[in-house]
């Protein structure tokens, strides 16, 4: 599949009501290409009166009697349905989108397209299946809970894997007939904008998903504090997340759901299959440059295979193929931006100066646009920044361990808890392992691998909540009960 090397951009305006319009105030952000450092368009900047003119269109389109209010849940999830089709006809355009705005590889962005069309269509499936319970109590009474949808919700995303995050907030929160304001990250609103049209196309209401691209401080803490939300769900820092809580809980309590960072274990016992393991602990952590929230970022190697692991992880990241996204023949393309670019030296610097021994890599790659080499530390030690920081950029770190009990105690060493992961053929020692990982997600003989149907969050302060799967539609609802009087004969 070719990408499209330079896909006209379609949208840059603010989508509320189904329609594109300018800002309030008319103010505009450049979104920039990665890969050369050039202004790709402007875009219209949201800011808190335009919050709140799509906070009142989204609660419209929610009042009683309304369309979306009386559609049948079977209805809401062949809109969700036609919409993934949408993606799908169209996927080749929002890939190359993406590729241009945040820089990914262009088949990393088809797979991040992929995975949002299985998201869409595992919520077009559960639309109508989201049911309360009848609950047999004492007395002369007939109790049952229903699922309600809290009404206007308000989403912020990041970002690493920006079509992506916008469908997994909108997926739950439209099959459970909720309505939406949805902040994309001002590094890249171009692949959520062109969603919104497409969300039209499909024939959704108007007001039921509006798209507020703006910055952080501004938009997006007008949408957590708005007296009128009634949920957020964010993905981004844990540093925002917290901000975002506190403002949550400052303007009306409103529910919250955080998917965080992290600083994920991927431990190697000495039975592992050392070539597989090699090949996913190397994914684990350079997968879209290594901005991913579930990213391999602390390899925990076992002291009898170390020095072999570390010498082929070096020479697998050394391969690595580092150039322009849209060329089908590169593995990694530029960093998001140079804040993130710079972050990542920094750390890397902090790595040499506090001792672990430099592999490979470890400064940008070339002089144009936000590239950073493949890096590899070993030696790393559990007071180093690199070990205990979320780098979210090409940079491996592996650790030694002689023992599971210590291993454990290292992997568990974090304020983080999103993933984990261990390679190893003994069920015992694996079952060991998993039970003991303070983390929301394991992986076995594998990592990276999810799926719609698998719920996804943290633990400790990686995240409040999950996403995804039967737990992730949950997080949209709120269980009314309804408690009736029913004659004794009825017994
Ligand atoms: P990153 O460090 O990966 O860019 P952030 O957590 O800063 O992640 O950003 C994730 C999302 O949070 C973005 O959409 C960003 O605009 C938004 N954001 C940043 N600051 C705030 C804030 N104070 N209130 C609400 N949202 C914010």
């Amino acid at each position: 599949m070719e990408p499209i090397k330079n896909p006209d951009v379609k949208y840059t305006k603010l989508f509320i009501n189904n329609e594109f319009v300018d800002a309030v105030n008319g103010k505009t952000f450049p979104t920039l290409n990665p890969v050369n450092e050039e202004k790709i368009v402007d875009i219209q900047a949201a800011d808190k009166d335009d919050i709140d003119v799509a906070v009142a269109a989204a609660k419209e389109a929610f009042k009683r009697g309304s369309v979306w209010r009386t559609m049948d849940a079977s209805a809401r999830g062949e809109l969700i349905y036609k919409l993934a089709e949408l993606v799908k006809r169209d996927i080749v355009y929002l890939a190359s989108l993406e590729t241009l705005d945040n820089g990914k590889p262009f088949m990393f962005a088809m797979g991040d397209m992929q995975a949002s069309i299985n998201v869409l269509k595992y919520h077009a499936g559960i639309a109508d299946k989201i049911n309360g319970k009848t609950i047999p109590v004492d007395g002369d009474n007939f109790c049952y809970t229903r699922r309600e949808p809290f009404g206007v919700c308000g989403c912020i995303i990041p970002w690493n894997f920006p079509a992506m995050m916008f469908v997994y907030k909108i997926a739950p929160a439209l099959a459970t007939g909720n309505t939406i304001v949805i902040k994309p990250a001002e590094q890249t609103p171009l692949s959520a904008l062109y969603l919104a049209a497409l969300i039209k196309e499909a024939g959704f209401p108007p007001g039921v998903v509006n798209v507020v691209p703006g910055f952080g401080p501004t938009a997006g803490a007008a949408i957590s504090s708005h007296p009128e939300i009634r949920k957020i769900a964010f993905t981004g820092s844990t540093m925002v997340g917290k901000k975002v809580m506190e403002a949550a809980a400052q303007s009306n309590l409103k529910k919250v759901t955080l998917e965080l960072g992290g600083k994920s274990p991927l431990i190697i016992m000495p039975d592992a299959n050392v070539d597989e393991a090699l090949a996913v602990s190397h994914m684990g952590v350079f997968y879209n440059m290594g901005q991913v929230c579930i990213a391999s970022s602390r390899l925990f190697v076992h002291e009898d295979i170390y020095d072999d692991f570390v010498r082929k992880s070096v020479e697998l990241a050394k391969k690595k193929c580092v150039g322009d996204p849209f060329d089908l023949k590169m593995q990694a393309g530029p960093q998001v931006n140079e804040i993130q670019m710079k972050k990542i030296l920094e750390l890397i610097e902090s790595g040499k100066q506090q001792g672990a021994r430099l592999q490979c890599g470890g400064s940008r790659f070339g002089d144009k646009g936000y590239f950073v080499q493949p890096t590899v530390f070993s030696d790393v030690k559990e007071d180093m920044r690199i070990y205990k920081e979320e780098i979210f950029g090409p940079v491996q770190s592996i650790i030694k361990f002689k023992t599971t009990e210590e291993v454990i105690e290292m992997a568990n060493n974090t304020t983080y808890g999103l993933a984990a992961g261990v390679f190893t053929k003994d069920i015992n020692t694996y079952q060991t392992i998993v039970n003991a990982l303070e983390a929301g997600f394991v992986w076995v003989n594998q990592y990276l691998n999810s799926g719609a149907q698998a719920p996804f969050g943290g633990y400790k302060m990686s995240g409040i909540g999950r996403e995804r799967g039967e737990e992730g539609v949950h997080e949209y609802t709120q269980v009314k009960t309804i408690f009736v009087k029913q004659p004794k004969c009825a017994k």
